[in-house]
């Protein structure tokens, strides 16, 4: 995909665009990102950080992955949105929730990750496949 894709939080304060390829698309069943979203599972686009501008404060903390790796989660400091991720093990690489985008329907999961943690009320998608890890 070449086309611009742009977004933002739920109260406009931070805004994104980004004009590189997504790399790939996933949905995550892990519990950080569960209690980050207060849903089921987040789902996410990986682009390159350097083909992404954002325009507002990203906020971050940082945590551990289910997988142990440090991870740092991006929200916006007005509204508490959750916005993008991004981890130590791949510093090039940032992930932006599927959602905020201005056009969700741009956004195709390609696999599911730590589909063990979901919850019953929220199962991964049948035909999708599992990461590799
Ligand atoms: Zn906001
Ligand atoms: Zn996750």
């Amino acid at each position: 995909m070449t086309k611009q894709l742009t977004g933002g939080c739920a109260c406009g304060a931070l805004r994104y665009k980004a004009d590189g390829e997504i790399e790939f698309s996933f949905n995550c069943h892990c519990r950080k990102c569960q209690r980050s979203t207060g849903a089921g599972h987040s789902s996410a686009f990986a682009v390159d950080t350097a083909e992404v501008e954002f325009h507002g404060e990203v906020r971050e903390y940082k945590c551990q992955s289910d997988n142990g790796a440090s991870t740092y989660s991006g929200f916006c400091h007005t509204c508490g949105s959750p916005l993008t991720s991004r981890t130590e093990r791949f510093p090039n690489r940032i992930y932006i929730h599927a959602a905020t985008l201005d056009d969700p329907s741009l956004f195709t999961p390609s696999f599911t990750i730590f589909e063990e943690a979901a919850q019953p009320w929220d199962p991964p998608m049948k035909n999708l496949q599992t990461a590799p890890r």
